[in-house]
């Protein structure tokens, strides 16, 4: 499926929705393309997995934020290949750099950056507990098994529409 189709159905995914995300963060290694940086070198063209351009094109369209948040030992790297794959204007906020803490720092600086509330973020990682940490933030998180899907998508659209009723319940309790 080419990206113009992705898109498109990624688009249909969308409409689908009535409470979207205001930002949707990535993770790059084994989410948005299928290798470690590094374990590669600058001057290699890479390549990402075949949804992960298409989802990417459509949630712009629709208005929504897009960032990225690296454990990445190889930011210079990672940095590089946004570059060559024509992506890096399309976030707002880039935190690439490797930490122990999990991914509680780099959403801590998106949430700075941004000035959105985490439960308005989604967040798409290979990493149990990278999920698992920032889950725990208030992000709505989905673990991606092979790279960002429109399956993800959809997974990712669902739980954040039933985690922001169930909050907005929660305020119409109190
Ligand atoms: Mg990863």
């Amino acid at each position: 499926m080419g990206d113009e189709k992705v898109k498109e159905e990624a688009l249909q995914i969308l409409g689908l929705f009535q409470a979207l995300p205001r930002l949707v963060v990535f993770d790059l290694d084994y989410t948005l393309w299928p290798f470690y940086c590094e374990c590669r070198s600058k001057r290699e063209m890479p390549s990402l997995y075949p949804h992960a351009r298409g989802i990417l094109y459509a949630l712009k369209e629709k208005n929504i934020d897009l960032a990225i948040a690296s454990r990445s030992p190889a930011p210079d790297i990672a940095k590089t290949f946004l570059d060559k794959l024509e992506l890096k204007s399309m976030f707002v906020a880039q935190e690439i750099f490797s930490s122990w803490t999990h991914k509680t720092e780099h959403f801590q600086r998106i949430h700075r950056r941004t000035g959105l509330p985490y439960e308005s973020m989604l967040f798409f990682d290979d990493e149990d507990r990278n999920i698992e940490a920032v889950s725990k933030m208030g992000v709505t998180s989905i673990l991606v098994g092979d790279g960002v899907t429109l399956g993800a998508l959809r997974q990712g659209l669902t739980n954040f529409t039933g985690s922001s009723s169930s909050s907005s319940e929660k305020r119409k309790r109190k």
